[in-house]
């Protein structure tokens, strides 16, 4: 494989909950729309955060990829910090050559309902083309993250997958990207897997395998 750059966006941060004016500030969305920064984003009912669970993760993914000789750059370099908005994070994407841009999350859903979903924009930011290479991102990632031994969701999405059309991450993406909702942390099931270090290696394992096989071609 030729040198690949992939950028990993992990989801919210961890002193976002401390700082809701730096947050809470409107940004671009894209297609008209304006959105908080950012969000402190959900957690388990124990109290496990999901800005740490993302941070995990992305760090466990950084390594594998880093491991099979692909260059990886983050969209935040802690989980200490607060933001940065969600049009920086699609601006680093964007300022970056990178071949597949993955952004990690965890949801708060109803207690019943469990498994992933990877979300792809709705409408085509940076035309047909890019939008074709996403949706391909996507569905390597669900299999990535299937055959690792998860399920897709039981509630959101179709088979694992999901078009959104208010994401600015997504929308403001001129490179294929994808968003993971890795499981729901307030269900009891996939809680204890978000919150284990085996289970946040399984996820990463997951996803890199997807974003390899994406990389790799078919
Ligand atoms: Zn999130």
């Amino acid at each position: 494989m030729t040198k690949k750059i992939v950028v990993i966006d992990p989801g919210h941060n961890g002193q976002n909950f401390e700082h809701p004016e730096i947050i809470n500030k409107q940004v671009d969305a894209g297609f008209g729309q304006r959105k908080a920064c950012n969000t402190t984003g959900t957690e388990t009912n124990a109290g496990y955060t999901e800005a740490l669970f993302n941070w995990k993760v992305s760090l466990q993914l950084k390594a594998a990829l880093e491991a099979r000789g692909i260059t990886v750059v983050m969209t935040r370099d802690s989980n200490d910090g607060v933001g940065p908005c969600v049009n920086d994070r699609a601006a680093i994407g964007n300022n970056s050559e990178a071949a597949a841009v993955v952004s990690i999350h965890g949801d708060g859903d109803d207690a019943s309902a469990n498994g992933f979903y990877v979300m792809t924009a709705e409408r085509d930011p940076a035309g047909s083309a890019t939008a074709a290479q996403s949706a391909r991102l996507a569905d390597d990632v669900r299999s990535g993250l299937v055959n690792t031994g998860f399920s897709p969701s039981n509630h959101l999405g179709s088979d694992g997958l999901w078009k959104r059309g208010d994401l600015a991450g997504l929308n403001l993406s001129q490179k294929p990207t994808v968003m993971v909702e890795m499981g729901n942390m307030r269900n009891a099931g996939d809680a204890e897997t978000m919150s284990s270090a085996d289970g946040q290696q399984q996820y990463a394992d997951g996803i890199a395998a997807g974003v390899v096989q994406y990389l790799i071609g078919r």
